[in-house]
Parts: C-alpha cells; structure tokens; sequence
C-alpha cells in the first residue's frame, strides 16, 4: 500500500524520506536531533567565544614557524568562502587554500576562488584529478544506482585536505561544515562519503581502470591521521552566529564574491545531482533539508521556505542544459544515460562497504570530536 504524504509541522522533511517519523503534534525526528545537536555542537555563547579565541591562539602559536599556521578548503560556495573571510580577515591566521579540480567547475566557480584568494592574499593549492581517471569513477556511481554519487568528489576533498595537512606538518584545518545551514540530512537520501571501501567496491564492479592515485583515506588513515598526528579539524561556523544572508553580504561587498543560485550550484556536477539526479530517480529534493535548518535556526520562515521548495530546483532548459553536458562530458549516449536514469534504484549497502566498521568505532569517533571539537 502507498505510504500517506506527510509533512512535519515545523519543518519542511515529509516522507520522502523513507524513515521519518512524527510525534502527536506532528513534529518529525529530525527536528529533535536538531534541537539535541544545537545545544551539543554550537558555541557561540561566552564560554564558546572565549574558547574560540584561545583555539585561535593556539593555532597561531602552533604554526609560528611554519608558512602557514591552518589549512582551509575552499570551493567557491558561501561557507567555504565566509570562512575563508574570517579565517584570513577577522582572525589574523595564514591559511594554505586547498581546492579540488574535480573537471566539473562552473566558469564563475573559478572565478569566484580566484578573487577570493587575491583579494584576501592567501596561497592556493589546486589538487586536479586525473580527469579520464575520475569520470571512469563518476560514471561508476552513477551506474551503481545509488543516490549519493558526490561520495567520490566529497571524499577526495577531505582526503587532499587531510593529506596535505600532513605532508605540510599543518595541525589544523579549518572546515565550512555547519549546524545551522546543513545539519538535517537523513542518512537514507546520503549515505556518508568516509567510506573508502565503498568507493573502491562500486569502482570495481563497473569501472575500466585502475585509479591508484585517487585521493583515498582507509579506515586505518582516519585513526592515523587524525588520532596519532593529531591533525585537528574544526567547524569555524558552529563557534559564530553564523547567518547566511549576512555572510553572503560581507562576502560580496568585501570580496567581489558572485552567488550562484542554488546551495552547492558551484560545480555543474553538483547542481545535476542535487535538481536532476536525486529529483527525477530517487524523488529527493534535498532543499527540504538545507530550507529545514534554515527554518529550525531561525533564518527563514516556514511559509517562505515552503514558497521557495514549490519552484522547481532550477528552471526546465538550465536542467535540460545540464543532463545534455553531463551526457556529453562523460562520453555516454543518450540511451545509455536514460537506461541507467530507469534502473533500479539501490542502497550503498547493495555493495562491499565499511559501515559496520565505523559503527563500531563509534567510540573512536566520539572521542575524536570530543578532543578535535571541544573548546570548551
Ligand atoms: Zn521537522
């Protein structure tokens, strides 16, 4: 029988979402773990400031005779270019810019890094993919059925950052990763992109080559990297009142920063997935998620919100621009894309991966936000 539509009261989750629940005044579960996670992961009350500001010294003070005392991601978007601003501009830290040249930045993506990075003098690092290499294995996921297909691009970013932070003896990096814009995100629409074993599983099974170089991270990295060497990583975001609208302001006045359109519309790739992909196969619109935590942290209203989830992800001939580029960069026919748009839709756990591991290191990776997050 077809499950009744429902959608939370407070939020914009409804049941697209394969697991959600309500409780008797209509309110779903991912508003509790919200609530749960704001009081547990956000620091901008006094003792929080007071922590940040001595982690900022610590920082300084750690990489005084290095070049560089953090290392930052940056793609181009909103937090990571805000962060960027702080980093550079309100903290006083010498950050190295890492970026990762998956083949799939827009023209203004690219733009939008390089002025950033001029106009806030900070040395970039671009990492580019093997792009024959890296479309084998894009192709791969979109050929495995399941819905996160960004596993390979999210885990080579993590991996560069957490690679080159070693390699350049950097202890800290400085992340955009945020509560209040992106921390309702069911695990059944995205499974995590930590999971090496997945990405070399789906890779085998449908992919030609061998890609030794990609920019991997094992179980055993993670607990090397991060616990051993002690390589820090910290969420600047949830230690300031971090208000989007605001920050785009100070990023377009302060940096000539150009907006996109869309949350994550910065890589063509991206975009595809988020109002092509994930839409048409698996009926996820993951706004709901990015406009839910809007709302939850008191930055949109729900009837705002539920206005802007109404529109389409983007308009029909910029979709039908995309699915057309994408055909055409990875080389498929149209056939081909449309037969593997009709399969079946699959679970990660469809295929070889690691998730009963990271569940039983549970501890570990409590423990390691406890020591790598905690300012307190
Ligand atoms: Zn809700």
């Amino acid at each position: 029988m077809e499950k009744k539509y429902r959608i939370c009261t407070k939020c914009l989750m409804d049941t697209t979402v394969p697991d959600i629940h309500f409780d008797q005044n209509g309110e779903c579960n991912f508003c509790k773990d919200y609530t749960n996670r704001i009081t547990k992961d956000l620091y901008y009350d006094s003792s929080g400031q007071t922590g940040l500001e001595n982690l900022i010294a610590k920082i300084k003070k750690s990489g005084a005779k290095n070049d560089y005392d953090c290392l930052i991601g940056i793609s181009g978007g909103v937090d990571s270019t805000y962060v960027a601003y702080l980093v550079k501009r309100k903290y006083g830290l010498r950050p190295l810019a890492v970026h990762l040249d998956n083949g799939w930045n827009s023209e203004l993506s690219v733009a939008n890094v390089e002025q950033i990075v001029k106009r806030l003098d900070i040395d970039l690092y671009t990492h580019v993919l093997d792009w024959e290499k890296f479309k084998d294995l894009q192709i791969s996921f979109l050929k495995s059925s399941i819905s996160n297909i960004e596993i390979p691009t999210d885990h080579a970013i993590w991996a560069v950052l957490v690679r080159t932070a070693a390699e350049k003896k950097i202890k800290y990096i400085i992340s955009g990763n945020n509560i209040v814009t992106e921390s309702i995100m069911p695990e059944s629409w995205l499974y995590g992109s930590k999971d090496a074993r997945l990405i070399t599983g789906i890779h085998r099974q449908f992919g030609h080559f061998n890609y030794k170089s990609f920019p991997k991270l094992s179980t055993l990295n993670y607990i090397d990297y991060l616990l051993l060497r002690g390589i820090r990583w910290i969420p600047i975001l949830n230690y300031v009142p971090y208000v989007k609208q605001e920050a785009k302001q100070i990023i377009t006045e302060e940096l000539g920063w150009r907006d996109y359109g869309g949350k994550h519309y910065e890589s063509i790739f991206t975009r595809f997935f988020h109002a092509y992909y994930l839409p048409r196969k698996f009926g996820y619109d993951l706004r709901r998620s990015y406009l839910s935590a809007l709302i939850l942290s008191g930055q949109m209203t729900r009837e705002e919100a539920l206005h802007e989830v109404e529109a389409p992800p983007a308009p029909a001939e910029q979709l039908q621009e995309d699915r057309d580029y994408v055909i055409k960069k990875f080389g498929l026919s149209t056939e081909e894309f449309e037969k593997i748009m009709m399969n079946p839709t699959k679970l990660f756990s469809d295929y070889p991966n690691n998730d009963a591991l990271w569940h039983s290191l549970d501890w570990f990776v409590k423990a390691a936000r406890q020591r790598i997050i905690r300012v307190k």
